[in-house]
Order: structure tokens, then C-alpha cells, then sequence
């Protein structure tokens, strides 16, 4: 879909974000930027734009907050996520899920690939789907390659929560949601996840809602 905006240089759009102060503007499901592939990151944004865009996006994440957000979720289409959990959760939630803490990260065009054929499956949400939580199987563990904010090679395997993380960010930079992936009959208001399925695993949520965990 072209659109005004479309047609405008991806350096001045995202100059014309960052021109106000603050977190950016989240766009939501629907918007057809969450479902186009990005473009490969290849100096479009100058180093110094691309700091500030980096810097807005962490901004942003953390205000949400989220663990992860992608470019396509301001509305950029560009090959370009941030990642951060301090993951402030009980210690056997911690166990259960592998939520280790995940410092800040710039993921330039990432990709991955499963490691082993382990799945694991948890609720998950996505800030462009807001009030929402479904379980998604993932892959237990992959290797992401790509590169750093200052063009370092990336290559490294997560396990674990980030594991998840780097796949919800990455698929959005494919026009993947997690909804995509998701178990439907596991969908839960926020409200509903809270006071129902805020148990370590999914087990319970599969019993009650009538889906199959891997
Ligand atoms: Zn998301």
C-alpha cells in the first residue's frame, strides 16, 4: 500500500519522528507496516541518526515497557530492534520460563535459526497488540546473526526467555506477529492472564483452554 508518507525518504521520516522529545509513537495491528518485510539496515540512517534512533527506540521500550521493540513498531521500516529485560520475576517463574536478565542490545539485521528441535511454550504480548497475552511455542533455543549498532558481527545463540525475545523482535522485522504463531484458544485479556495464568508454566492455561503444549 503506498501512502503519502510512504514516498517520503526513510532518513527525513525518521528525522521528523525524533523531532519530538519523549517516546515514540507505538503503532498497532493493523497497520500495514507490521505486516511489510523491512529493508535490510545498509546506512540509510547516518551514524549519528541512527544513535539517536537507537536511543528513542530504548526510550521507548522502557517507558512501554516492553522487552523488545522493532522498528516497524514506531513505524520505520527498517531491518533495525532493541532488546532489554532486567526480568524482575519470582525466582521459580525465573526457573521455569529461563527468564535470566538480558542487558541492552541492538539487533541490526538479525536473523535466526533453531538450535535443536526443543520447543518451549508461555504466554507472551507484544506492545502493537495491546491488552492481549497468548502462549507461543518457540524455539527453546537459536542463533542469531546480524549485526551491533556499530556494525560488529553478530553471532551468538539464546536460550531461554531472551531466545524468545530475539524471535517476537525478529519476526516483526519479517511482518510476523506473534498472534501468527500464537495458540488461539490460549488468548487472554491481560486482565485474564493476570488473575488466571500467571503460573510458572503454561500447563494449567492448556488444561483449562483446550490447547496442546509441545
Ligand atoms: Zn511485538
Amino acid at each position: 500500500m503506498d501512502t503519502p508518507s510512504d514516498r517520503v525518504p526513510l532518513a527525513e521520516r525518521v528525522e521528523r519522528l525524533l523531532a519530538e522529545e519523549g517516546p515514540l509513537p507505538l503503532v498497532a495491528a493493523g497497520h500495514p507496516v507490521l505486516r511489510r518485510r523491512t529493508e535490510p539496515y545498509d546506512g540509510q540512517l547516518d551514524p549519528v541518526l541512527l544513535a539517536r534512533f537507537v536511543q528513542a527506540l530504548r526510550v521507548t521500550m522502557r517507558t512501554a515497557p516492553g522487552v523488545g521493540l522493532a522498528a516497524p513498531q514506531v513505524g520505520v521500516g527498517l531491518r533495525i530492534a532493541v532488546i532489554e529485560d532486567p526480568a524482575p520475576v519470582p525466582e521459580e517463574v525465573r526457573v521455569a520460563r529461563g527468564r535470566e536478565p538480558q542487558p541492552f542490545r541492538v539487533l541490526v539485521n538479525p536473523r535466526y535459526e533453531p538450535v535443536g528441535a526443543e520447543r518451549a511454550a508461555f504466554f507472551e504480548g507484544c506492545l502493537s497488540v495491546p491488552g492481549y497475552q497468548a502462549v507461543v511455542a518457540r524455539h527453546a533455543s537459536v542463533r542469531l546473526t546480524g549485526q551491533d549498532e556499530d556494525g560488529r558481527a553478530l553471532d551468538e545463540v539464546f536460550t531461554g526467555w531472551p531466545a524468545r525475545i530475539v524471535q517476537h523482535e525478529t519476526d516483526h522485522l519479517d511482518g510476523t506477529l506473534y498472534l501468527d504463531r500464537a495458540e488461539m484458544r490460549s488468548l487472554s485479556s491481560n486482565e485474564a492472564a493476570a488473575r488466571y495464568w500467571a503460573q510458572p508454566t503454561a500447563g494449567e492455561a492448556a488444561r483449562a483452554l483446550g490447547f496442546d503444549l509441545p
